[in-house]
């Protein structure tokens, strides 16, 4: 098996591993060498009785429509997708389920006899882990969120908005992303999210610390933790966390600087390796029809 498949592996047949079994799913993305969802899926796919392997595909912009539609002629079940392809993915589906259109990408298409249809399972998976993490639901919450004007941060402040939270502040450094957004937000078409109260900041926002120390869920969507000289998403030195909850969407293996940070000043805090191993398992299901082992998911993400 490779680490990485192209597009012209996929034009050369279905790619067969050294055990003899078939691609059955793949992550694609640019980079995705780095992906875990192989890990994450692969022993719920043997444990389930399903057939074949997932592995990663490497594909450029523009090459998408090609790939699932290769992927769907040559019978896999479908394929996750990850940073930059979104988007694109969303154009190509010939169906949108709500959870896409809701969130505004896809990160999960299923190849079905009727076409490909989109879903988005970032913001189920980022519900589940908050929910499992602090033991309270999203809608009991009054949310910040670091990054909304990205990708992820927004899908996650949809998901916000349609549990109905107490009310959402949306931070980012791009303010025009923001004012889009908010505009998507306002005509959901679902009666929680007309009730949420939301409001837009920049980080150079002098009530910022204000509305920092009054939310009670803080969600970093910035990508700033990945890299170790990154600067915190925010600065927490003022701020009493004790009642507070912190959740980091960056997953490393070690507790980011901002995590840490937040621990110190007494809050509840969790990593985004919880919300991977959520949205990994919504779209399992949503490929194979079965129910995941959740457990033996979280062990294969969090053990090698
Ligand atoms: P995007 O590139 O779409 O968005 C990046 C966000 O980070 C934007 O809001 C951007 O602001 C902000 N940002 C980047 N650099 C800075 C900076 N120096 N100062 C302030 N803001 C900054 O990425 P995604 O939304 O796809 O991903 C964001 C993070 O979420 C990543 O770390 C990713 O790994 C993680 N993620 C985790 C998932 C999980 O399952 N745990 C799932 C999906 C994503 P601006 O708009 O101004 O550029």
């Amino acid at each position: 098996m490779k680490a990485v498949y192209t597009l012209e592996d996929l034009r050369a047949g279905l790619p067969v591993n050294e055990a003899g079994q078939e691609l059955c799913l793949a992550v694609v993305g640019n980079p995705v060498e780095h992906s875990k969802s192989p890990q994450l899926h692969q022993a719920a796919l043997e444990q389930a009785g399903v057939a074949g392997f997932y592995g990663r595909l490497h594909l450029e912009a523009g090459e998408l429509a090609q790939a699932f539609a290769l992927g769907r002629s040559l019978g896999m079940l479908g394929m996750n997708v990850t940073v930059p392809h979104k988007h694109e993915a969303m154009a190509a589906c010939d169906r949108l389920d709500e959870s896409a259109e809701f969130l505004g990408a896809v990160n999960t298409v299923c190849f079905t006899p009727e076409g490909l249809v989109g879903y988005n399972t970032d913001g189920g998976g980022l519900s589940l882990a908050v929910a499992e993490a602090f033991s309270q639901s999203l809608n009991d919450f009054e949310v910040t969120i670091l990054g909304a004007g990205g990708g992820a941060g927004a899908a996650v402040a949809a998901q916000c908005a349609i549990e109905g939270v107490k009310s959402l502040h949306l931070v980012n450094r791009s303010m025009d992303k923001l004012a889009i957004l908010q505009q998507h937000l306002s005509v959901l078409p679902v009666e929680a999210a007309a009730d949420v109260d939301i409001s837009n900041h920049s980080f150079a926002d002098t009530d910022l610390p204000e509305v920092l120390a009054k939310s009670s869920l803080i969600i970093n969507a910035t990508s700033l933790g990945l890299n170790s000289d990154d600067a915190l998403p925010c600065d927490l030195a003022s701020i009493d966390a004790s009642n507070q909850c912190y959740y980091d969407m960056v997953y490393q293996p070690d507790l980011t600087p901002w995590l840490q940070q937040a621990q110190s000043r007494g809050a509840k805090i969790a990593d985004g390796l919880t919300m991977l191993l959520h949205q990994g398992a919504l779209a399992f299901k949503l490929f194979t029809h079965k129910q995941p082992d959740i457990e033996l998911m979280r062990r294969s993400l969090y053990t090698k």
